[in-house]
């Protein structure tokens, strides 16, 4: 009799990559990790292309994201989520947002939010930044008075940091982390305050990453979430978002990034190396494979 091998309760991890730029170690480090845990974790393994920054995505970097994980000796399942072709996912998340009050429309360019905080740096001891170094949004636009009952489109839109936190009554929201593959799921408390009013949608990204990773996490069932360190604050977003959506919470990985021989991080040239510039050198996937997961710690 045909066997039939149910995916149902299977955990399920991805990797989802930016096609802006060819892949680097960095990225074939996390991909090799992530794929890692889904064989250790008995779970399924997607691949995702994270291209709703119209801007800086280029269909050639797609194609030789497929090509560069393939050498490494990567397979996923089919089909790919490409995220521009699911556009009115993240819509429908927004408009939800907006229509619960917790949303508003920003216009301001990043021109006029630099020189306003440009003038208020001067005034405040110092204006706030998230932790991706971007200003707080320096504009009253969330003034709820003033707001439109419909979504107007094409205008950023921006979380309102405050009506969120007010909504759901918590300064802090339980993330659930595993350390590594062996250890039990433990709770932690994080604190999204930090991100401000964060773009929800800009002009040139009709879903920023905050929007579409937790809209896709949720839409394609993803159990844990395995990522570099580099992503670990934007992890206290990620939950808030989810709170105010109604979607499930992963538990979230976040590894070490690369480094080198004597532990140290790897000079910039050498971690931002491409993949194919490295291929193109003759450097085998094997020695790559093999100096990736030889020299993380985690
Ligand atoms: N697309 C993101 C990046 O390339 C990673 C998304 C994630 O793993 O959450 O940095």
């Amino acid at each position: 009799m045909h066997r039939v091998v149910s995916t149902l309760n299977k955990p399920v991890l991805r990797f989802a990559p930016s096609p802006n730029g060819y892949l680097h170690l960095g990225h074939a480090l996390s991909a090799l990790i992530c794929q890692e845990w889904a064989q250790a974790l008995d779970g399924r393994f997607l691949l995702r292309i994270e291209d709703t920054d119209l801007s800086r995505s280029r269909p050639h970097y797609t194609e030789a994201i497929y090509d560069d994980l393939a050498w490494l000796g990567l397979s996923w399942e089919e089909p790919v989520r490409i995220q521009s072709e699911h556009l009115k996912d993240f819509e429908t998340a927004l408009t939800q947002l907006y229509a619960d009050g917790l949303a508003y429309p920003a216009p301001a360019s990043r021109k006029e939010i630099a020189r306003a905080v440009e003038q208020l740096d001067g005034e405040t001891i110092d204006w706030p930044r998230d932790p991706d170094g971007s200003p707080h949004y320096p504009f009253g636009d969330r003034d709820r008075r003033e707001r439109l009952d419909v979504m107007p489109e094409d205008c950023p839109i921006r979380l309102d940091m405050h009506a969120a936190l007010e909504k759901l009554a918590v300064m802090r929201l339980p993330e659930k982390r595993m350390t590594s593959l062996t250890s039990a799921p433990e709770t932690t408390m994080t604190d999204p305050s930090v991100w401000g009013d964060v773009l929800l949608r800009g002009r040139d990204r009709p879903a920023t990453y905050h929007l579409a990773v937790v809209v896709d996490d949720a839409l394609q069932g993803i159990t844990h979430v395995v990522r570099g360190l580099d992503l670990e604050q934007a992890t206290s977003i990620h939950r808030l978002l989810q709170e105010l959506l109604g979607l499930p919470a992963p538990i979230y990985h976040h590894h070490r990034l690369i480094t080198g021989k004597d532990g140290r991080k790897l000079s910039k040239s050498e971690g931002a190396k491409s993949l194919r510039s490295l291929r193109r050198a003759g450097l085998s996937a094997e020695a790559v494979r093999a100096r990736l997961l030889d020299t993380r710690q985690s």
